[in-house]
């Protein structure tokens, strides 16, 4: 069995190599990297120092020059578990800022019982927490004139908005849906994670950060609220807490994919107080109890037009999106109208509709009470009809207003935009006819003209 028990160095770091001249400043942060146990476990390092070599990180060949020090346990005898902990208490001592990975990682209570002030602790084989436990640590300094990736990474969106996934997978087992079969259950990210990036986006020029995710406002719970680091404090990942701090980095920040679980509540003030778009994209899905139950739809036992009226009691320019499906297994006569009744009640600002569609491994599809393609296809033409009313009283109630209006395109005849009220690609649009004199991205007011079922039409 291999075992190093010292600062392994791939190279010297660059301002030290023969020939070249010392920077008073550094390049770039230092990894310090201890490397215990058996081949299987050296080649881990490697990838983990390869990838951070890849990231512009230098390694460090001591503990004083190092920013964090990564030890690379072993757990296979008492003995190599005893040196594990001997390095990791050196490497405390030596430098104080400490990640141990390896095979001793799957004991961490033990690690954390003897050296409690070790920044993170991952199993073998974990490279990307590794390396995210690095980065939280020390962040990656982006270099513009060698990055081959911009800072913020490579996005498909304009330049103005973009995507901010908060969490992969979903724990709610809707009968219609297999997305936790193919993505698993619900895995947030950090806290700090979504914040750093964040602030990278905001800081290479976008204006609106679009959160997203299966289920947002489950954030967290899978990884128990956990605190991290960001800048000099540290934050939760709770839903409330990061709709706080994405609302403080200067950015329209909108909600989409938000089950209305109480907590919910907690955010509308911050959209009151203008901290994040007064905007929530919910999938209600369907009123019926019956067919919610059917659904399994999350939150479904809760109130939710006494809740739609109270949230707009603390937030009157809130504006709710949603989906649903009509036609779905069991869905009566009585169920639809149940459907209707509510959208006049609780006047969403947009909506979109499906026809019930079986999908290949779904639990839905063994339900009894299939609706014929017909009865789906009219109550939908009558769920539409009605949303459009709805929707052409809504966005009359804006005509004469003075609103702000995102930039999405200009050209010669005039710019397009998007009121807070409205997400790129699923909402309306805000059309200031023959105003060139603005640029995607930039943020106007203007004065509402005109309304229909869709859109505005405004001025400067
Ligand atoms: S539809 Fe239901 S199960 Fe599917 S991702 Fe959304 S909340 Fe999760």
């Amino acid at each position: 069995m291999l075992i190093r028990k010292r600062p392994m160095t791939t190279e010297p770091p660059p301002n030290e190599r023969p020939g070249t001249v010392k920077k008073v400043e550094r390049a770039a942060p230092r990894v310090g990297f201890v490397s215990l146990g058996c081949p299987k476990a050296l080649v881990d390092s490697e990838r983990i120092l390869t990838r951070l070599r890849s990231e512009g990180y230098e390694v460090s060949p001591d503990y004083d020059r190092a920013d964090v020090v990564v030890v690379n346990t072993c757990g296979f005898l008492d003995s190599a578990k005893e040196e594990s902990l001997e390095a990791i208490g050196e490497a405390i001592a030596e430098n104080g800022q400490v990640i141990v990975t390896g095979c001793l990682g799957v004991e961490e209570a033990r690690i954390r019982e003897e050296h409690p002030g070790v920044l993170a602790v991952t199993g073998p084989h974990q490279y990307e927490q590794v390396v995210e436990a690095v980065h939280d640590a020390v962040p990656p300094r982006h270099d513009p004139y060698v990055d081959l990736v911009p800072a913020e990474g490579l996005r498909l969106t304009p330049r103005h908005y973009a995507y901010l996934k908060i969490s992969e997978g979903c724990n709610n087992r809707c009968s219609f849906c297999i997305i936790p079969g193919l993505r698993g259950d619900l895995a947030s990210r950090p806290a700090n994670h979504v914040l750093h990036e964040a602030e990278r986006l905001v800081n290479a020029g976008v204006k609106e950060l679009l959160v997203i995710s299966q289920d947002t406002s489950a954030y967290g719970l899978d990884i128990k609220y956990a605190e991290s680091k960001w800048h000099d404090r540290q934050v939760r990942a709770r839903f409330l807490d990061l709709c706080q701090e994405l609302g403080s980095l200067g950015a329209w920040v909108r909600l989409h994919y938000v089950y209305p679980y109480p907590h919910v509540d907690e955010v509308i003030p911050l959209m009151a107080e203008g901290k994040i778009l007064p905007y929530m994209d919910i999938p209600f899905q369907h009123a019926s109890p019956k067919v919610l139950k059917a659904m399994r739809r999350p939150a479904h036992q809760e109130k939710t037009l006494d809740r739609i009226r109270s949230w707009r009691q603390t937030c009157p320019e809130l504006a709710l999106r949603s989906t649903f499906i009509v036609g779905f297994p069991g869905e009566t006569n009585e169920d639809f109208e149940m459907l209707l009744d509510w959208l006049r009640e609780a006047r969403l600002n947009r909506v979109g509709c499906f026809k019930y569609e079986p999908v290949d491994g779904a639990k839905a599809n063994d339900l009894p009470g299939a609706v014929d393609e017909d009865v789906k296809e009219e109550r939908w033409h009558r769920f539409m009809a009605l949303q459009q009313e709805v929707s052409r009283d809504v966005l009359a109630e804006k005509v004469g207003r003075s609103i702000e209006v995102i930039i999405d395109e200009v050209d010669e005849e005039g710019a397009l935009g998007r009121s807070k009220w409205d997400a790129p690609e699923i909402d309306g649009s805000v059309f200031l006819n023959g105003d060139t004199g603005v640029k995607a991205g930039e943020i106007v007011r203007a004065k509402v003209l005109h309304a229909d079922e869709y859109d505005l039409w405004a001025e400067r």
